[in-house]
């Protein structure tokens, strides 16, 4: 089976691999041009928008819908500044003005209960072409009064057929759908209604061909409409009840697919792949002894995750775990430790983190420790020096490095490990699935752990990590202090060196973060600089200051970062590079300026570097108006509560499903029906069931529809009945 996260599209579309085979006619998979009232010539303007098959029309979802409930009759029409859509009839048309009065096209559209003008100042020569006398068009937009005339400035218009618009308004009241069909679309008559036009007919010819492949049982327990009469109540609606049907039907649908694929993949991973089954760490073993060596008692949660992790390295089949522990949680000691069972057990550990700094931290702050214990740690990393790097790629191949620390680096092709068996991976939504599987394929099938600072909701985190198993680690280690969360403008500025100064006069350091934002990098770089120099000679120029950012050469940012750790500096003024994972106890105020541009959990994540040690912190957020509403919000969530879990609800809230984590680029399941957020209710339960299924049956040998339905979506190329 190909291990990538994409879910099999939820119609089923691709030709078999077999090569062409006469289809039968409705077939799905028969292609478009074969449509009635489509030709070779539209079939390739609907490719534009990725519409090859039949079974790809059916699954071209309208955006919205037009129903009586929304149309105003022109008389009724109030001139508030609400949005109102008008159906009419197009009486005439045409262009108006010029010279010295605007140059606009007017079109004359009449309801019966009054006259309603379109007019448009742009576009024009499109527009012209755009009406027929006589034609039925719906009209949305604000209305108001000009010179006496009510009219609309470029309305959005969606053009009906007749007993359409006479459906609207009839009182059974009938209702239109609006597709996504774009403006290139539009210009060759493929708006909405040219849509709707082909989707009937499409229909009509898979009348009896659309094949069922949910569980029998299943739909009867969540009474879920065919999928034949589910594709047509979304497309040509009986009512709005029974569109929510059709939709609710179709949701589910697609994220019972993507689950049963997880499901399958789970199963196959764990019954059938193939791993490395580690020795039991031994009583008095490397793993024993580094325990008692670190400097702190692992708390309960650290230890329940390390069964966790033992148990899945014990067993035969490759881990793959996501360990979910909020900023401060300790994951990095459950991370070392795990490293010391897979040196244990005669295996290379690989731990691989988003940044340079933060790797060179890891490698600095672990490298003794692990020597103390007799196992040699090597660090790669993009910058090293030709020497280095040479060095440690060595002993990487050679296995002298029983640990290796890196970042990106550690995927690139000339990389070679000798056994490597035990991959961590930090700070897990910065990678991609894609360099995950890269760092993977460095060992056989090596056990993976991936760890993350941030949070997920667990309905998310069944949708972006589906087949991953879960740890969570929810205390945060003693001596933790709270954290006091201030939300200032730039002119506090004062204040807040002044308080700095308070700090640092106490003996406590700080850091000061500027946004880097790739767009203005130079800004931002510069702002941070400025406030470097300024600083330096004006009001903390008795104090020791150090500035780090992107551009720094390596050993330049090294150097600075080591100073501030050994507490040989006061404050950090740094570019967000500090953003993941440095661990200075000793500091406790976090100021961050422009704070409106970082997102919520970037934020989080920067206030989690403070009250690491004895002392109680203050961070700072720095920001100035105006600011959009969703950075008040992500301001003000902050300033409520500490909590990573509530953090990330919120920041769902705000995002919304498909920007959280920027989800697409990272290989998550791709929905094109089902939102993971909206509908997580209905995701829930399918998953449920999709595992249900699969557990009972894992190769699907009872459900027969179900079986084809994904032998056909995903070709031979899956082998995904290889489970069975
Ligand atoms: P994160 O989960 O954010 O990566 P770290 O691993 O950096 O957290 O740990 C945060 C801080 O807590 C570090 O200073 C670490 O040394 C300390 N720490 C970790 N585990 C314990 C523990 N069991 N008891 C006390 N302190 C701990
Ligand atoms: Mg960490």
């Amino acid at each position: 089976m190909s291990d990538t996260d994409k879910a099999p599209p939820a119609q089923a579309a691709a030709p078999p691999a077999a090569g062409p085979r006469k289809l039968a006619r409705g077939d799905l998979r028969t292609e478009v041009q074969f449509i009635p009232k489509v030709g070779p010539q539209r079939a390739r303007q609907l490719d534009r928008v990725g519409i090859k098959t039949l079974g790809d029309l059916l699954y071209y979802l309208p955006r919205r819908y037009l129903d009586r409930s929304l149309i105003v009759p022109i008389n009724a029409l109030d001139l508030s500044d609400r949005e109102v859509t008008v159906v009419g009839k197009v009486v005439n048309f045409g262009l108006f003005g010029g010279g010295r009065v605007a140059r606009r096209f007017e079109v004359t559209l009449t309801d019966g209960t009054g006259v309603l003008l379109g007019v448009w100042f742009q576009g024009l020569q499109y527009w012209i072409g755009a009406f027929q006398p006589g034609e039925h068009v719906a009209f949305s937009g604000k209305a108001q009064y000009y010179r006496e005339r009510l009219q609309m400035s470029h309305p959005a218009v969606d053009f009906l057929d007749e007993q359409e618009s006479l459906g609207l308004k009839a009182k059974t009241g009938a209702i239109i759908s609006l597709y996504p069909s774009g403006e290139q679309l539009t210009k060759v008559g493929l708006d909405s209604r040219g849509i709707r036009r082909i989707m009937a007919e499409g229909l009509n010819l898979a009348k009896g061909m659309i094949p069922e492949f949910l569980p029998p049982d299943l739909m009867k327990r969540h009474a879920l409409l065919s999928r034949a009469d589910a594709l047509q109540q979304v497309h040509f609606p009986d009512s709005m009840t029974k569109k929510e049907a059709g939709w609710r039907r179709l949701k589910y649908e697609e994220m019972f697919s993507v689950q049963v694929t997880l499901a399958l993949r789970q199963f196959k991973r764990k019954h059938r792949q193939q791993g490395n089954a580690f020795p039991r760490p031994a009583r008095g073993g490397l793993t024993a002894q580094a325990v008692k060596k670190l400097p702190f008692q692992l708390t309960d949660g650290q230890l329940s995750v390390l069964t966790d992790i033992r148990k899945d390295m014990e067993a035969p089949h490759p881990m793959n775990r996501l360990l979910q522990g909020d900023v401060g949680s300790g994951k990095t000691a459950v991370a070392v430790i795990a490293l010391m069972m897979a040196a244990e057990g005669g295996y290379q550990g690989a731990l691989m983190v988003p940044t340079e700094v933060l790797a060179e931290q890891h490698h600095r702050t672990w490298e003794p420790f692990f020597q103390a214990l007799g196992i040699k740690s090597a660090l790669l990393i993009g910058g090293l020096g030709v020497a280095a790097r040479r060095q440690a790629l060595d002993q990487i191949s050679s296995g002298q490095a029983q640990v290796v620390i890196g970042t990106h680096a550690l995927i690139q092709e000339k990389v070679q490990f000798s056994r490597l068996g035990l991959v961590i991976v930090d700070e897990q939504h910065r990678f991609g699935v894609a360099q995950r599987l890269k760092l993977r394929q460095k060992g056989q099938t090596p056990d993976v752990l991936v760890l993350t600072a941030t949070p997920i909701p667990r309905s998310l985190a069944l949708t972006i990590y589906g087949d991953l198993e879960i740890s969570l680690l929810k205390e945060r280690p003693g001596h933790r202090q709270p954290i006091k969360t201030l939300i200032r403008s730039s002119r506090d500025l004062e204040k807040i060196i002044a308080f700095l100064k308070k700090e640092f006069d106490k003996g406590r350091q700080a850091f000061m973060v500027y946004p880097l934002v790739e767009a203005s990098e130079k800004l931002d770089l510069q702002a941070a600089v400025e406030a470097y120099e300024e600083f330096h000679v004006g009001a903390l120029q008795k104090y020791r200051l150090g500035l780090v950012h992107g551009r720094l050469l390596l050993e330049e940012k090294d150097r600075v970062m080591r100073q501030f750790s050994r507490g040989e500096l006061d404050l950090l003024i740094a570019t967000s590079v500090v953003e993941v994972g440095i661990d200075v106890p000793n500091a406790t105020v976090m100021v961050v300026m422009a704070a409106q541009r970082f997102g919520l959990s970037q934020l989080h994540q920067l206030r989690g570097r403070i009250g690491r040690g004895v002392h109680p912190g203050v961070c700072a957020l720095v920001a100035d108006y105006p600011m959009s509403s969703d950075a008040k919000d992500r301001l003000t969530a902050l300033e409520k509560t500490e909590d990573g879990f509530v953090i990330a609800e919120e920041d769902l809230r705000i995002r919304g499903g498909g920007e959280f984590f920027g989800t697409r680029q990272h290989g998550a399941p791709d929905f094109k029906i089902a939102d993971p957020i909206a509908d997580r209710m209905l995701l829930e339960i399918a998953r449920q069931d999709a595992f249900d299924t699969v557990r009972q049956d894992p190769g699907l040998n009872s459900y027969p529809t179900l079986r084809a339905h994904f032998q056909q979506a995903w070709g031979e190329k899956m082998e995904l009945m290889d489970v069975g």
